[in-house]
């Protein structure tokens, strides 16, 4: 028996042909558990085919385990591969989809092969998997194919264990498998010879175009034409947040960024992600609109042979990003694109394999040599996270923002794709739908779920209607508790830390909004051993839209109510009227919800130092701020700072560190400076608090989570000075460090809590 991710990915011809290689007979079949294997043949033979399994197995494969057990001798003839049999409520992991294989990529682009330019070509290595299955096991008929009758050729193929393309379920060729279809504004079919060739055309002259891919439509447009790119972000209602690029190759990467060989092997690998890079903005035609105020560009190379024939005709770098408006869930169907991104693309590239799961392109980044995730989807879910312990069946359901949810099952932890944020009722429907498909493909019956302390999040919303229907106990988590579990769980690590959990907000134990906190926690218990100081937040969610807000916030609860703002570039040219409106606001205590986020101390310091008063997307005060400092800030002095050890809890007071800030900015230091200084800072705060929860509790190990953690400067400043410090430090690779990482956490929680 083996267990894995093991079907869908060559598996059983693989077994095939190892059997045969090794004189054994037998048979090779799909479970909805796991793959069993019997065979007959000598002591020597089977070991080395067992070591064979072990070693040889395809690249797409992911083997656990093997269990072995001796049988009675049925003198078999041969070797067989059997049918698949179902079993009722077993479950195994299924497949990511994969990136177009080398070899699937050769024959697109061989003259005379009868699938070349065919752009659904694909085999047992690669091509759609999750996206297209229906039900489990993993065969034709159960998933968006079996609407395509194989053509003989193609049949022959599926049929022939020794063959690249043995039980291929999506397996096709121009005679029998999917077709494109280009459509225009007006919903008509656009006539031509030559599909892709007459897309890469519209593109180069400036068109938006919506292609359906793998997990749902994306919106392309040129790179290089500001127009283009420009009016995709009006249309998009995208201000200011970067766009993801499509670039055709490597060595066309390279023109554009700065390429290390870590980050060429993510661009290459079966996952494909959108890689991070440092851009070379000079000796690079990318228009700056693409991702204004960043240094950093989302690239990613061609992951299907309908992109890679697209990229190669079009020649150029394409704006490639989710097909939505705003923050909607990614368009998957036909019609539904038609009608959802109508104002939005001037074309429709579409074609008739249906997608079953709606499966965003995965964002990551190479942080100390080592790839970290930060947007988890196609190539990494809805492959397990592998728990140390064996758990109940939970269902944890997540946060708010960059939503996922996570069903755990024995060792294996489910943690879904990137859902989106979750303000909406279509974000809310995306989100029960996928919850349904996890468990009808896992098989999971959970009997507790998890969820966010925040009583208004539609997650939670969601968790209790379901508890209730279900008449299933809940397991009420607080947000950075859930972080510091979810980094625990992914490293596998069972003791208690200081967990330290930067981010944006997070309702606290106190009713207070959290965002600054060092944890004394496990993946049982956690208790709050220091923070950020408290600061107003004035207007509330007005205050996250408008940094300038929380600036007034910190200046007047630090260095006194109604301060000057002379000096200060945004605060001083605000108009009288608000900021006495605001100044009155904080005063009476009125929707001014008390704060220690350390991403609202970014946004204050940006608003600040003038980088940047109000946002359009999220974190971008906070963004646009680290992207200004200068690349070495060792050398400049951080900003002073306090720690006061009050009974239990020890707060990181803030106002020499804002004092600091302002005279700086009103002594004409570049804004630059200030950013660098400031990170330094906060990395600092870090360091001396941990050391001092350390002196007090004996702890030497501590666990970094938080979307504050993205921020690469203040990532490796961290690790670094805590590392050199003699600290283990603990970080998240698989699970982003944002709230999309949060579910996992819950559930490891939630199990907890039962015992
Ligand atoms: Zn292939
Ligand atoms: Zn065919």
């Amino acid at each position: 028996m083996v267990n894995g991710m093991v079907q869908g990915v060559g598996f059983r011809p693989f077994i095939y042909r190892l059997a045969r290689q090794h004189r054994l007979n037998g048979w090779v079949r799909n479970t909805s558990a796991h793959v069993e294997i019997e065979v007959e043949g000598s002591e020597d033979d089977f070991s080395q085919f067992l070591d064979s399994i072990r070693h040889q197995a395809p690249p797409a494969a992911h083997i656990q385990d093997i269990a072995t057990e001796k049988l009675a001798a049925q003198g078999f003839a041969d070797f067989e591969i059997g049918d698949s049999l179902p079993e009722p409520g077993k479950y195994q992991p299924i497949s990511p989809d994969i990136a177009t294989c080398p070899e699937c990529l050769e024959e697109v682009f061989q003259a005379g092969n009868r699938r070349y330019l065919y752009p659904f070509t694909n085999c047992t290595n690669c091509g759609p998997r999750f996206t297209i299955i229906e039900d489990m096991p993993y065969d034709r008929p159960l998933t968006t194919m079996r609407t395509f009758t194989m053509c003989p050729e193609c049949q022959k193929e599926y049929d022939d264990p020794l063959n690249r393309r043995f039980h291929a379920q999506p397996n096709a060729c121009p005679l029998c498998g999917p077709s494109l279809e280009l459509v225009n504004g007006a919903g008509d079919s656009v006539l031509c010879p030559d599909i892709i060739q007459k897309t890469a055309g519209l593109l180069t002259e400036g068109y938006i175009v919506a292609v359906k891919g793998l997990g749902g439509f994306q919106l392309a447009s040129d790179a290089t034409n500001q127009e283009a790119v420009a009016r995709l972000r009006e249309r998009k209602r995208r201000l200011g947040k970067p766009f993801a690029l499509m670039l055709g190759s490597l060595a066309e990467v390279k023109k554009h960024c700065l390429v290390s060989p870590e980050e060429a092997e993510l661009l290459l690998s079966p996952q494909a992600p959108i890689v991070l890079l440092r851009w070379r903005r000079g000796g690079s035609d990318i228009v700056p609109q693409v991702a204004e105020g960043n240094r950093y560009l989302g690239v990613m190379l061609p992951y299907t042979p309908l992109h890679h024939v697209l990229l190669l005709k079009v020649a150029r770098p394409l704006v490639m990003t989710s097909g939505n408006l705003s923050e909607e869930p990614i368009c998957r169907d036909n019609d539904e694109a038609l009608r959802r991104l109508a104002g939005i693309a001037d074309y429709f590239l579409l074609h008739n394999r249906d997608i079953h799961a709606r499966y965003d392109d995965s964002v990551c980044l190479v942080e100390k040599e080592a790839p970290r995730v930060i947007r988890r989807a196609r190539g990494y879910a809805p492959s397990p996270v592998r728990l140390p312990f064996r758990m109940r069946e939970v269902l944890a359901c997540g946060a708010e923002e960059k939503s996922t949810f996570c069903l755990i099952r024995g060792e294996h932890a489910f943690l879904s794709q990137h859902i989106g944020d979750m303000d909406n009722e279509e974000t809310l429907e995306h989100f029960e739908n996928t919850v349904n498909l996890y468990r009808k493909l896992f098989r999971v019956q959970p009997e507790v779920i998890a969820h966010d302390l925040h009583p208004d999040y539609l997650s939670t919303r969601y968790a209790l209607r379901y508890a209730a229907e279900q008449g299933l106990k809940t397991v009420p988590v607080q947000h950075h508790h859930a972080h510091i579990a979810s980094c625990l769980a992914e490293n596998a690590f069972e003791g208690t830390v200081i967990g330290v959990a930067f981010d944006g907000t997070g309702y606290g134990a106190d009713g207070n909004l959290w965002g600054g906190e060092f944890l004394l926690c496990d993946s049982r218990e956690s208790r709050r051993a220091a923070h950020l100081e408290n600061i107003p937040m004035p207007g509330g969610a007005a205050a996250i839209r408008k940094p300038y807000r929380m600036a007034l916030g910190y200046l007047d609860m630090l260095l006194g109510t109604g301060m000057s703002l002379e000096g200060l570039p945004v605060l001083s040219r605000l108009p009288a009227a608000e900021v006495r409106i605001i100044r009155k606001q904080m005063e009476k205590g009125f929707n001014s919800p008390l704060t220690s986020s350390a991403g609202r101390l970014f946004d204050a310091v940006s608003a600040l130092a003038g980088v940047r008063g109000e946002i359009n997307y999220q974190a971008q005060a906070a963004i646009e701020l680290g992207m200004l400092a200068p690349d070495d800030v060792t050398r400049l002095k951080p900003y002073p700072f306090s720690l006061v050890q009050e009974e239990e809890v020890a707060i990181i007071k803030l106002k020499d560190l804002i004092s600091a800030v302002v005279a700086d900015v009103r002594e004409g230091i570049p804004a630059s400076i200030v950013s660098g200084r400031f990170h330094r800072t906060v990395a600092r705060i870090i360091v001396e608090t941990c050391h001092l929860i350390s002196e007090r509790d004996g702890l030497k190990s501590v666990a970094l989570s938080g979307g504050v953690f993205q921020n690469r400067l203040l990532f490796n400043l961290v690790v670094s000075g805590l590392e050199e410090d003699g600290f283990q430090v603990l970080t998240h690779h698989l699970v982003p460090c944002n709230d999309g990482g949060i579910a996992l956490g819950q559930a490891v929680i939630a199990h907890h809590a039962l015992e």
